[in-house]
């Protein structure tokens, strides 16, 4: 039988969570759809002298709680449906961390691998303004995803403060040297590492004696492997795009994150094994870290993961089939909302220090970050020990919970 696909799916995970707060059916309604979605053409000069004319999408969840936040994907697979799915994730996430925004997302469907910095400026500029009317520092602030970074942000505030005067606070994820925070580039990697090891103190086991494996070293894989490097735990695989590398005393994350910032591959490593992407996530291994891309975790590979724990990092990595069977064999999962919700909330302080003109230091960032990742896991566990319950299912049921307070609270129903 066909697995389902992502908006389905996060809408599954909703019902279940939604049980198990008894939550009436209308609000249900309200909460499983978006409140606005746009569709909008992005036209692209090519250097050659030719037209790309690309799909572009931004889906406001729901804003019951805060201005809609969540990321700008640049993928082939960043179709509505995807965009729509994790618009909804970023509105759990916000409220399972206790910030004040509400869940969006945005993407173009393109491979942005083949086009230059001159294309993706054009294309970047373009989308930034077909999309200005519902972005605002109170209304909708895109960040980073797949595929774009802090460069990407800078033109999209430079496209919006053209037309609405000088607006850090409009993207978060931006270069330090005007408006980004320091430690925001780090923050999803380190807050994935912030949550493991509550989580592994939580279940009372080891952390500095784990061997872990990371597909994807992009942001979010690169940082979570220095910050286990930190704490003297061996990442033994890392993957991107083209596969993966592997050593079974440990793999040297400095020089792999040195590699992947060139924009060069982890393959291009010495003195260590290759391997493919698929072997990567069935290692052996007692973390698996999926950072790349989503539904990488399925019905047909589930069965062969060796890992006893699998954090999150990526939006969606794990589809429902495959999550049962991870549940059911006692694979402990460490539900995406809440293992990168360090970006979310490393975008958080990065748009307060906006809008208050003050620059934090990088340690207080990162002190504030660990002590809100720490409490999102605390009330996870509780609830999930409390329920017998996933933390997948505690997550959302929480977060679900604040949403439907405020959205009644608002009047919505
Ligand atoms: P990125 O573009 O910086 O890195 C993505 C990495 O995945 C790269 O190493 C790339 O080569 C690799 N990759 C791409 N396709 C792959 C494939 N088919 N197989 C294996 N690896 C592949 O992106 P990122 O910002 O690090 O995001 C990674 C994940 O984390 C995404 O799911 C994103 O939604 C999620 N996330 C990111 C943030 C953030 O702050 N950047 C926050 C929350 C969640």
């Amino acid at each position: 039988m066909a697995e389902l696909n992502a908006h389905e799916a996060v809408n599954l995970y909703f019902d279940e969570a939604a049980g198990l707060i008894e939550l009436d059916d209308e609000m249900a309604d309200i909460l499983k759809s978006s409140y606005r979605e746009i569709a909008v053409q992005v036209p692209v000069r090519l250097d050659s002298g030719g037209l790309l004319v690309l799909r572009g999408y931004r889906v406001q969840h729901n804003g019951a709680r805060g201005p809609y936040k969540g990321g700008i994907r640049y993928h082939p697979s960043a179709d509505l449906n995807e965009i729509r799915a994790l618009a909804a994730l970023m509105t759990w996430k916000t409220s399972l961390l206790e910030i004040p925004f509400g869940g969006a997302k945005g993407g173009i469907e393109v491979d942005p691998l083949p086009l230059s910095q001159r294309e993706l400026e054009r294309m970047t500029r373009r989308f930034t303004l077909a999309i200005s009317h519902v972005l605002g520092m109170y209304r909708d602030i895109p960040a980073p995803d797949v595929n774009t970074n802090a460069q990407t942000m800078a033109w999209m505030m430079d496209a919006f403060s053209g037309k609405e005067g000088y607006t850090p606070a409009i993207v978060t994820g931006k270069p330090l040297d005007f408006g980004g925070a320091p430690g925001r580039e780090a923050a999803t990697g380190r807050g994935c590492v912030y949550v493991l090891e509550s989580a592994t103190k939580h279940w009372s086991v080891d952390l500095s004696s784990m061997k872990v494996a990371i597909q994807g070293f992009g942001n979010v894989g690169s940082w979570a492997a220095l910050e286990l490097a930190d704490r003297g735990v061996k990442v033994i695989a890392a993957s991107d795009m083209y596969g993966g590398v592997y050593h079974e005393n440990g793999l040297d994350v400095h020089a792999l994150a040195a590699l992947s910032r060139e924009g060069r591959s982890v393959k291009e490593a010495e003195g260590v094994e290759t391997i493919t992407n698929e072997e990567l996530l069935e290692l052996e291994c007692d973390v698996l870290i999926p950072a790349a891309l989503g539904e990488v975790i399925r019905a047909d590979n589930a069965d062969r993961i060796k890992a006893g724990i699998v954090v999150e990092a990526a939006n969606y990595p794990t589809t429902p089939d495959a999550d049962k069977i991870l549940n059911d064999r006692g694979v402990r999962v460490i539900p995406d909302v809440l293992a990168n919700g360090g970006g979310v909330t490393g975008s958080y302080f990065e748009w307060t220090q906006n809008i208050q003109q003050f620059t934090w230091k990088e340690s207080r960032f990162n002190d504030e970050l660990e002590e809100k990742l720490r409490d999102a896991f605390e009330s996870v566990a509780g609830f999930a020990d409390y329920h017998k319950c996933s933390m997948r299912a505690a997550s959302y049921a929480i977060g679900i919970g604040r949403v439907s307070k405020a959205a009644r609270m608002r009047g919505y129903i």
